[in-house]
């Protein structure tokens, strides 16, 4: 390449070994070119120099800005604010920071500010240079990140990573706090049936009353979807907190959409404190969360203080779905028993309850009552149930058939869930199983509790109704414990009443309750259904009931439930309570 002179000289006088008129011109047309803003200042802080950038910024002229102060171009404010950073340059340092300063526009930017320096060549100080870059864009793409990430959109509250993130904070410098979490009960169906822009009015009103009534040191949360939380700062006495919990849940309870349309919402509300036992923010809300749960079994509308015992359970708990996972999966460990039903007046076999058993590899037996709690909230009874019915239909399938000819049918008994009631297959399922194993639909009654029916009462009689379709029966288990509407009673499309055994149990110690089980036989007869009493236990039940009329029996008195094999003997031959009755 053929040497440039002009070049040559430009590099000699840029790299500083000469100097030359050329260099500084090229130097100025290159701080002229950068988007940085490139001011400098003598020592009474009075412009000198600025490139283009900082002039179209300050919207003045290179003749305006000389010799005038940062004051005098920029405020008083401006100056005041970086008065600091230039007196250290002044010093003799460097000095960076970032902040928003206003722009003569009059709105504000957000700049990456630079105060250097600028020495003679004998090292003293003539003045500072300002280099201000403009980072306002990066700035709000930062903050719109921050909110997407921290605040739920809907109410404008923090969420659950910002509510972590405090308590991770206030963990990190020892300071005590009480976490509340607020979750609203039945929301999910008021949401199906109102819609999720009249959902989303309420918890958006909601989310205004709390922010309201929240103190300066509180931080409020939107959690998951309908439940929040109240980080309370500080060691708050029980009485302040129990205070603070009645007024939320006061406000979810008068929670209104935008047009002022009500909704009666409760809220089950849980109470956490953070200790020593918990290691990270998220061990204090998973307790606050499980208080909340608490609160919820036992009705919705209510408040729990966590307490660890809570914790052992939902651990048991969390270990007993897994558990009983695994013996559906496998097929080992459950097992149905069969509970002999007696006809009253002739003391004959006329049928069984079919009652599931779970026989735990390290615990043994674990009752019903334990684990099918378990499988509804997981859903898992779905599966059980189905297995369950498979499992009766078979075996009243063989036993009829090995019964003496010329016996009444048996039937049996199958208790379902209010979870299978709501699966849309189940209708279809009876009927496969009813297909599969040859039984007849009359032989099968299937036992629902009045809850369970009376809940969704109209949804609920459309299903019964398609199952009688089929020719099976159906029973309302343990009458008198619910809360059956009269008025619903003789519209269900039932066959059979059975009295809970607490009734049974207590017919001998006063006349009124042996009045309530003659006033349900009564009703049940009157409307046309049969009656079972469940919980039999002395031949005085026995007679006592075989006095009121009652139907059918089931009870200790005649059997216990009983592996198949031995149910199976019963049904071959003559029962044991035969003569005895
Ligand atoms: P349930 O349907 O009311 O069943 C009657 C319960 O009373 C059974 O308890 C039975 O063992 C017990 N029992 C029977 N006779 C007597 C007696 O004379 N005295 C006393 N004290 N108790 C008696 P179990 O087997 O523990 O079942 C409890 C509950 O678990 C059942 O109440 C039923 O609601 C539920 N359950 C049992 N098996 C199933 C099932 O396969 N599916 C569903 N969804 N629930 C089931
Ligand atoms: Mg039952
Ligand atoms: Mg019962």
């Amino acid at each position: 390449m053929k040497p440039d002179p002009h070049l040559d000289a430009l590099v000699a006088a840029l790299s500083g070994a000469e100097s030359s008129a050329a260099g500084l011109d090229t130097l100025l047309q290159i701080v002229d070119c950068m988007p940085t803003m490139v001011a400098l200042l003598d020592t009474e802080r009075r412009h000198i120099f600025a490139n283009q950038a900082y002039l179209d910024f300050m919207q003045v002229t290179m003749a305006d800005l000389t010799g005038r102060t940062v004051a005098e171009v920029m405020g008083a404010e401006l100056f005041r604010s970086t008065r600091g950073a230039a007196d250290r340059a002044l010093a003799g340092e460097t000095v960076q920071a970032e902040g928003w300063i206003p722009d003569p526009g009059g709105g504000q930017r957000y700049m990456l500010r630079v105060h250097a320096p600028h020495r003679r060549p004998d090292g003293t100080i003539a003045g500072y240079f300002v280099l201000l870059h403009d980072m306002t864009e990066r700035r709000q793409v930062q903050d719109d990140l921050f909110r997407l990430a921290y605040y739920d959109p809907v109410t404008g509250l923090g969420n659950r990573l910002l509510l972590v993130k405090h308590m991770a904070d206030y963990q990190a410098v020892g300071e005590a706090f009480t976490l509340v979490t607020v979750d609203v009960d039945r929301f999910v169906e008021v949401r199906t049936s109102l819609g999720q822009g009249f959902a989303n009015e309420l918890l958006i009103d909601i989310a205004h009353r709390l922010a309201r009534d929240a103190g300066p040191y509180d931080l409020l949360a939107r959690i998951s979807d309908h439940a929040f939380a109240l980080l309370m700062a500080g060691d708050a006495a029980s009485a302040e907190v129990e205070q603070r919990v009645d007024t939320v849940a006061g406000i979810v309870r008068s929670a209104r959409s935008s047009s002022g349309a009500a909704v009666f919402l409760t809220a089950s509300i849980g109470v956490a404190r953070c200790s020593d036992a918990h290691e990270r923010p998220e061990d204090v809300l998973r307790d606050a969360e499980i208080a909340t749960a608490h609160a919820r079994t036992g009705g919705g509308g209510r408040y729990a203080l966590f307490d660890p015992a809570m914790h052992t359970r939902v651990v048991e708990q969390v270990r007993l779905e897994h558990d009983l996972r695994d013996a559906l999966e496998r097929g080992e460990g459950l097992w149905v028993a069969y509970q002999p039903i007696v006809e009253m007046v002739t003391g004959g076999l006329a049928g069984f309850e079919a009652l599931v058993r779970w026989n735990h590899p390290e615990r043994g037996n674990i009752p019903p009552g334990v684990f099918i709690p378990i499988a509804e909230s997981t859903g898992l009874v779905v599966t059980l149930g189905h297995w369950v019915l498979r499992d009766a239909c078979r075996r009243v399938a063989d036993w009829q058939d090995k019964r003496t000819p010329g016996s009444a049918p048996l039937f049996m008994s199958v208790n379902l869930s209010p979870i299978q009631l709501g699966d849309p297959g189940f209708v279809h399922q009876v009927r496969n199983v009813l297909r599969e194993t040859g039984v007849e639909p009359s032989w099968l009654k299937l036992e629902l509790t009045e809850g369970a029916v009376m809940e969704k009462a109209e949804q609920s009689i459309k299903l019964l109704q398609q199952l009688r379709g089929l020719g099976i029966k159906l029973s309302i288990d343990d009458f008198g414990t619910g809360y059956s509407s009269l008025s619903y009673l003789h519209k269900l499309p039932i066959d059979s009443l059975k009295v809970d055994r607490s009734f049974v149990s207590a017919m001998h110690q006063s006349e009124e309750n042996r009045a309530i089980v003659r006033i349900i036989i009564d009703l049940a007869r009157l409307l046309g259904f049969d009656v079972i009493a469940e919980g039999i236990e002395t031949t005085a039940d026995a007679n006592l009931l075989r006095a009121l009329a009652c139907d059918y029996g089931q009870g200790y008195h005649f059997a216990r439930p009983l592996p198949p094999e031995e149910a199976e003997r019963l049904v071959v031959g003559d029962p044991p309570w035969w003569d005895g009755v």
